[in-house]
């Protein structure tokens, strides 16, 4: 019932013209995909991309957003400015942003509330540190970015909702998670969203991030409830990302 979803964040990487011709090489790759597809270029290739992607099946997502409609916020880019360039997605809570920008679940939280209200869905991301892992709070570190991220997710729009389990140590590392820890972690969050959004649970996606190439893909992406993948590295390239959408169900 919970359609695969398979998202590339390129982070701070790809000019204008690159992030073109990664479509076109792209698009002709995943013509048969059944997944949902959707690209996060920088926000300056926003636009292009998504010119380039028009009438294809593959989404605009932002990495991004800013939580008010308007206003002196300098630098930052509203909600409504991205449905604007035909986003329909936006990664909001990636481990980068809350480790090198000091953002907060609170934050967090008001961000994914201006998507849903601009038109936009979020792709929340939550994960532990390697620290947190050792010291055997994963679930309790999960626990509490899921309650403080989620807080103001509108119950009627909780189906649209994509969490994106990501652990820390696992991105960029090449340190992947087995297929058991990343199944136990999203068992564990399918359980909390049952307490939190009731039946909706069962249509959230939770989509594995964290070191996710075309070899590994399959594994993880057979477990019960990995609904997809947020891939950085590997979504940079046309050939190796079209390879991770396409990866079997069963490996
Ligand atoms: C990410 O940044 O969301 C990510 C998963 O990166 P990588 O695939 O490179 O580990």
């Amino acid at each position: 019932m919970r359609r695969r979803f398979l998202a590339a964040n390129w982070k701070m990487h790809k000019t204008v013209g690159e992030a073109v011709a990664f479509a076109r090489d792209f698009l002709p790759r995943v013509k048969a995909a059944r997944a949902e597809i959707a690209i996060a270029p920088p926000f300056t290739a926003l636009a292009a991309l998504g010119e380039a992607l028009a009438g294809s099946h593959v989404a605009l997502a932002a990495q991004n957003v800013h939580d008010e409609a308007k206003g002196a916020f300098t630098g930052e880019i509203a909600p409504g400015m991205l449905a604007d360039l035909g986003c329909a997605w936006a990664i909001v809570g990636h481990s980068e942003r809350r480790a090198l920008f000091g953002e907060t679940d609170a934050f967090v939280a008001r961000k994914a509330a201006a998507l849903f209200a601009a038109g936009l869905r979020p792709i929340v991301c939550v994960g532990e540190t390697l620290a947190e892992r050792e010291a055997g709070r994963t679930f309790a570190v999960l626990e509490t970015q899921l309650a403080g991220s989620l807080a103001a997710v509108p119950g009627e729009r909780a189906a649209e909702l994509v969490l994106a389990y990501e652990p820390v140590w696992a991105i960029g590392t090449g340190r992947t998670a087995t297929p058991a820890m990343a199944q136990e972690a999203h068992a564990m969050i399918r359980g909390w969203l049952r307490g939190r959004f009731a039946a909706a649970a069962d249509a959230i996606r939770i989509q594995y991030g964290g070191s996710v190439k075309p070899d590994n893909a399959a594994e993880l992406l057979a477990q019960p409830d990995v609904d997809g993948a947020l891939v950085g590295g590997a979504g940079l390239e046309p050939e190796s990302f079209a390879r991770i959408v396409l990866a079997k169900e069963e490996p």
